[in-house]
């Protein structure tokens, strides 16, 4: 199994990227927005609970965020490995994610950090929240709000990681494609 978390401030191409690295490399994507999102536009008692927090652009706490993880994990255990996009954002979540991946005697062979400065972030999430229809994407204040819980809360896991060589970062700008090959070299060293 080849488990990767693909990591970065909000908008540094996370989502889009990992849709490229799994048609290639045929892991699993697991993006806790999106499970996130998915509960919001079901109306789920877990949707409801999370909305709070996702419309202020503050960070879902922990034991609800580890508790839907898992579940998404335990429901698929045969596969490839897993590509973790938008988690762990914390130190918690990241200790927690490895004694899951341990019961399962694998791990994280790399975490790869696509490195965006905050302007650019700022106005890719603008031009995003112009058709993506997510009300966390159309505000600047929340928009920064989240870069800062970011840099504050979530930069911490990059160094956890790093402390053990796990830790890359990769240039996330420029184009699509060119981002890719800069992923997929990294990736080509680990599979
Ligand atoms: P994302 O699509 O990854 O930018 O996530 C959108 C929002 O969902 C975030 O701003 C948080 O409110 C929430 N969220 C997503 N993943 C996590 C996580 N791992 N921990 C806490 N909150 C999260």
């Amino acid at each position: 199994m080849t488990n990767l978390i693909l990591f970065g401030p909000p908008g540094s191409g996370k989502g889009t990227q990992a849709a490229k690295l799994v048609a290639k490399y045929g892991l699993l994507h697991i993006s806790t927005g999106d499970l996130f999102r998915y509960n919001l536009k079901n109306n789920t008692p877990l949707g409801q609970e999370a909305k709070k927090y996702i419309d202020k652009g503050d960070l879902v706490p922990d034991s609800v965020t580890i508790k839907m993880l898992k579940e998404k994990v335990d429901e698929n255990k045969n596969v490839n490995g897993y590509i973790f996009d938008g988690f762990p954002r914390t130190i918690p979540q990241a200790e927690a994610l490895n004694i899951l991946l341990g019961e399962e005697n694998t791990s994280i062979a790399a975490l790869i950090a696509l490195d965006v400065d905050d302007e650019e972030i700022v106005k890719r999430l603008l031009e995003r929240g112009k058709t993506s229809g997510r009300a966390d994407d159309t505000d600047e204040k929340i928009i920064r709000n989240r870069i800062n819980v970011y840099k504050n809360e979530t930069t911490p896991v990059y160094d956890y990681y790093d402390e053990t060589g796990h830790s890359m970062k990769v240039k996330g700008v420029g184009s699509i494609d060119d981002i890719f090959a800069r992923l997929c070299s990294e990736m080509d060293k680990l599979v």
